[in-house]
């Protein structure tokens, strides 16, 4: 953020980002990053993924393209792969030709269970805030977490800026735990109502490790320098009821520490 009005040195360029980013959630200040960016002469895609359409507005923020992996929140039920561009007329002219000639269109029937998953998203996206909210405060409070990252606890970095930027604060939970990447296998292994998989925003509650899923193809040092440590676990809150989560955590925690 610094160092972006240096960087972005020739005209006629992007500014590609992500907020909240995985898997530490952080949070990118989108207006000010559109400001610079847009007297730099470059665009901004914001790629909306983890915060759904209900929780966050890039467009309101100066973004000028925002993108979603409709397989995530938008299907919501885990069982169709398509993704969503939002952007103005002028700028989706430019892109629809790719779209066409690379063959991306959707199929009628996955267009059929995307349009039916949007007209309950609002109620989703309400529970699964919810849900996630109650599952780190819970977490933050266990012996054996070291950190819980959600944009809506008072102990985030970010929190301020996410409370001024979002509408929500979303449904996934990143939490670290003590003893490292031996232990935060256990705990994903021990975990029963939370499957093993790395997709997210579905109806079920998933678990993932980033240092051996997402961010495997780094280092360990090159991981460290983004935050993502070895007892990262990131949890996509589904819409189970929250106390279950809460318990399932709690044995999963206590049988790994055992
Ligand atoms: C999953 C994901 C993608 C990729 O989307 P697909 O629908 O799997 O192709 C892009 N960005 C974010 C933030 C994602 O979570």
């Amino acid at each position: 953020m610094d160092q972006l009005a240096e960087t972005l040195t020739e005209p006629g360029k992007l500014v590609y980002l992500e907020s909240p980013a995985n898997p530490n959630l952080a949070i990118l200040d989108i207006a000010a990053i559109a400001r610079i960016a847009h007297q730099k002469g470059a665009l901004v895609a914001v790629d909306n993924t983890f915060a759904s359409p209900i929780n966050q507005h890039p467009l309101e923020l100066g973004a000028d393209l925002v993108l979603h992996s409709a397989t995530k929140y938008l299907g919501g039920h885990s069982d169709l792969t398509a993704g969503a561009l939002m952007t103005s007329a002028e700028l989706a002219a430019a892109v629809a030709p790719w779209r066409k000639n690379l063959g991306q269109l959707l199929s009628p029937e996955t267009a059929a269970l995307l349009s039916r998953s949007l007209r309950t998203l609002p109620v989703r996206i309400r529970q699964h805030n919810e849900n996630a909210m109650a599952v780190a405060q819970a977490m933050e409070h266990h012996p054996k977490v070291r950190r819980v990252l959600y944009p809506g606890l008072d102990s985030f970095t970010d929190q301020e800026l996410a409370a001024r930027q979002m509408k929500g604060f979303g449904g996934m939970v990143t939490i670290e735990v003590d003893g490292g990447r031996e232990k935060s296998t256990a705990v994903a292994d021990n975990l029963r109502l939370f499957l093993l998989a790395t997709s997210l925003g579905g109806v079920e509650s998933l678990v993932s490790q980033p240092c051996a899923t997402s961010h495997h193809g780094l280092t360990a040092e090159e991981r460290l320098k983004r935050g993502i440590t070895d007892g990262m676990l990131r949890l996509s809150i589904g819409l189970e009821d929250s106390k279950d989560l809460i318990e399932d955590l709690n044995q999963a925690l206590a049988k790994a520490f055992a």
